[in-house]
Parts: C-alpha cells; structure tokens; sequence
C-alpha cells in the first residue's frame, strides 16, 4: 500500500528591519502545511531559489514591532557576478519579454550563434567581441526587448481590428529613417575585433594591427611610420610571424621568399631596432636550396 502524500506548502517572508538609520532585510520561510515532510524528521525547509535551507521566520511577528538587536557583525563580502545564460535560461528570458515564440525562440538563438554574436562555451552562452561591438553601435532603442514586445502588441491589436494598419506602417517608416540617418551619421565603426599584434617597438605608445598595406602602428595618424610590409620577397607573412617580428624576436625559418632572379630562399626574419624594417638572417652561408633548383 503506497499513499500519495501532499506537496506541502512554504510562505516565503520579507523583513525588513531598520536599525540606527540602516536597513536590514530579512528573508525566510515560514511552513504552512507540512504535506509529504510531516512524514520526513526532521521536515526540511527547501528554499528553491537559493536550493539550501532558509532560516524560518518566528511566528507573530507585527509590521513596526520593536525589537532589541542582540549581536551585530560586519562581514567582508564579494558580491556574486549573475550566472551565465543558458539556451535554457535565455529562452525563458526572452518568453518573459515576448520575444519570438515558441517555434521561433530557439532558432533566434541559432542565428546569434551562428553570426558569431554569441557563443556557446559548455553549456553556457557568451557573448562575443563582434556581439558586444554590434551593441555598442546599435541604438538603444533597437536593442531593448520593449521594442519588440510593443510591436507585438500592436500587431495583435490590428489582428484584433483595434488599431489600423496604416498607422502602424507609418510608424515604422519614420523610426526606419530615423535610424538610418542615425547610422549614416556616425563615424565608421569596426565590427570585427581590431586584432592587435602587440605593442608598437618604435614608438612604445601605439599598438600594431592590420592595416591596408600589412601592419602598422595605431599611432600612423601622429605619426609613427612603424609598418610590416604584408609581403616580403614575394612571400605573404602570416600574423604569428608578424607577431613574433613585432616582440623584437627572430622567426623560425620561413621558405619561399624570391630573390629578383626569382629564384626561392629561406631565411629567418627580424626586424632592425635602428631601421625598423624587416631583415633576413641565413642560417649558413652554404648555398641554401632552392625548390626552383636543378636536381630538387
Ligand atoms: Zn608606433
């Protein structure tokens, strides 16, 4: 014989106390049916947002009761960053805000992640450098889920025949506009992640990225004339080697550079602390092998 007992049911409290001028808040949870636990001792008070057990709250407690403070402590603590979304907790988020719906939710989340706004680390989303440079652009406006939820209400309002159509469109129209002249007044922004290859040798201030013609110092526009050419000796240099050039260190040895006969050479690249250009060291002054040789 089994018997099915009871959920029971917990009343969760708020106190706030003041004390000298400050405020104290108080929770806990006080039983209102024991259910399944009269049947567990000693019945445990299971707080689910916090998943440990809460202090109860005394009984009879009246709104602006005095009571006496026995001990106070301060205690040093961190405060706790909010944990990370998952497909789970961002789904429930954005049903909350009437984002998508329920066929669309999770497919939204694909096309985040696979426009690499967002990515998914284990089980947890992040939001990527692209992501938050895509925020830092868009207007405000854009980005809040208010936006799309008082869209939504406005179309079922015109499925509803309570509002027209053509107010609706009008609407949308000029915030279109507006947004566009928004974009075209601003400056142009990089979306993808300005990758810097290290802090600029020459003038210590700037650091080096990608630039038209190979890599060169942010600080061009004050005048540092610090630059890797992309190509040297017809070979296109990759960016651990360039990185490695711009920590003043030598690289591996590198094949398939062309002499102006066109014949091919290897050689290990550094960069002259005087001149800063990109000098080849040979390993042996013995002729080097060339792929282009006879007899290879
Ligand atoms: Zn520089």
């Amino acid at each position: 014989m089994a018997a099915l007992l009871p959920a029971g049911q917990d009343e969760r409290k708020t106190l706030m106390t003041e004390a000298n001028g400050q405020l104290f808040k108080t929770t806990g949870t006080r039983m209102v049916h024991a259910g399944w636990r009269a049947a567990w001792q000693p019945a445990p008070v299971i707080d689910e947002e916090e998943g440990e057990d809460t202090p109860s709250i005394p009984a009879g407690l009246r709104p602006g009761e005095a009571v006496a403070v026995q001990t106070a402590e301060i205690m040093a603590k961190a405060t706790k960053a909010a944990p990370r979304l998952t497909d789970a907790s961002l789904l429930g988020l954005m049903e909350q805000h009437g984002l998508g719906t329920p066929a669309t939710r999770a497919r939204i989340i694909e096309v985040l992640l696979r426009r690499q706004y967002v990515e998914r680390k284990k089980k947890t989303l992040h939001t990527t450098t692209k992501g938050r440079k895509l925020l830092a652009v868009v207007p405000a406006s854009l980005q809040s889920p208010d936006m799309t939820g008082h869209w939504e209400a406005r179309l079922e309002a015109i499925a509803a025949g309570k509002e027209e159509v053509s107010g609706f469109m009008q609407a949308i129209r000029q915030y279109t506009t507006e947004l566009v002249a928004t974009a075209q007044g601003q400056t142009t922004t990089t979306l993808a992640p300005a990758a810097t290859l290290g802090s600029c040798p020459q003038c210590h201030q700037g650091t080096v990225g990608a630039s038209p013609r190979g890599w060169s110092c942010s600080r061009w526009k004050e005048g540092c004339p610090f630059t890797i050419w992309r190509d040297v000796a017809g070979k296109k240099l990759t960016v651990p080697q360039v990185k490695v050039l711009v920590a003043g260190k030598t690289t591996a040895e590198i094949h398939g550079f062309k002499n102006r006969a066109g014949k091919t050479f290897a050689a290990r690249l550094t960069l002259n602390p005087e001149t800063w250009r990109v000098e080849f060291i040979f390993e042996s002054r013995t002729p080097h092998k060339s792929r282009g040789a006879a007899g290879v």
